[in-house]
């Protein structure tokens, strides 16, 4: 039997292609050198880098648009954060041009994250503390803010040196009363007064004392990139005041719905909490006792 009979060269394939269908699988191939996603694949909670070497103004996975940013290196950056209850699976992150075509499409890969639950024990009169539809209305007027200029770096640095005592996502019970609530920042162990730090440089865009949330500020870093710190004793900035990283903001307390001094601080990448923990780089009290 002849089997060179049967063997093609790969031209002949490509010639029985209609050139309509070529002309797509190449269009499809470029756009996905133009664009890239990092990583492809990513637990819930944490943040994918969107970059274009084309002018890309937006990007979009499901329901969720970010926008992208001219780069000094020439390229377009952006951040898409994937969520907490975000479904896992693979879905495709589309670029769009100003003019809402798509210039290219990469898939991404979201994978479950199993959170555990931590109860919180707290006094009545602290679980009894709720929000102002004001207070509210100020949280998501800063969440809901995108500005143009990148002041932050990677990596960010450290608000202050202590281990963390609640992770980024846990499922959190209230004196044993599930909340419905996640953490949507993490803990860091601190003294009452200990000196809080800013992550990186910004624009101070809230400074006051919430109800639930104590003494709190909030930073906007740029392009997307925002963080707020918690139940601090005492505030250190001005609001509307540029900072630079490092820059001392406030000092750990325990005001509002805390039951002891500690820093919660949250990071917000396109209005939504990520697990900080990406971002910088922190020990676990648990994992400290035990090394110690
Ligand atoms: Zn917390």
């Amino acid at each position: 039997m002849n089997y060179r009979r049967f063997s093609y060269t790969p031209w002949r394939i490509f010639a029985a292609l209609p050139a309509a269908l070529l002309a797509l699988i190449f269009a499809s191939a470029a756009g996905a050198q133009q664009c890239t996603v990092k990583p492809g694949s990513i637990p819930q909670g944490q943040t994918v880098r969107l970059r274009c070497e084309v002018p890309a103004a937006t990007a979009r996975l499901n329901a969720r648009t970010v926008r992208l940013f001219k780069q000094g290196s020439g390229d377009w950056q952006g951040l898409m954060p994937v969520a907490v209850a975000d479904t896992p699976g693979t879905y495709p992150i589309e670029f769009l041009a100003a003019d809402g075509s798509t210039l290219a499409s990469v898939n991404l890969t979201i994978r479950r994250t199993m959170f555990p639950s931590q109860n919180v024990v707290l006094a009545p009169q602290i679980e009894a503390l709720h929000s102002t539809a004001e207070e509210m209305q100020t949280l998501t007027t800063f969440r809901d803010s995108v500005s143009d200029v990148k002041y932050w770096e990677v990596p960010l640095v450290p608000p202050l040196p202590g281990c963390v005592i609640s992770p980024f996502g846990v499922k959190r019970l209230h004196n044993g009363k599930p909340t419905g609530e996640f953490h949507a920042g993490i803990d860091q162990r601190a003294s009452d007064g200990t000196p809080i730090r800013a992550v990186a440089a910004g624009a101070v865009k809230i400074v006051q004392p919430f109800n639930v949330l104590g003494g709190t500020v909030g930073i906007d870093h740029g392009q997307g990139l925002e963080t707020m710190y918690l139940h601090m004793s005492k505030l250190n900035v001005e609001l509307g005041a540029h900072i630079n990283e490092g820059d001392v903001i406030g000092y750990v307390g325990a005001t509002g719905r805390a039951n002891g001094p500690h820093l919660h601080w949250v990071i917000y990448v396109n209005g939504v909490p990520q697990n900080p923990q990406q971002w910088v780089t922190l020990k676990s009290c648990a994992t400290a006792k035990k090394k110690s």
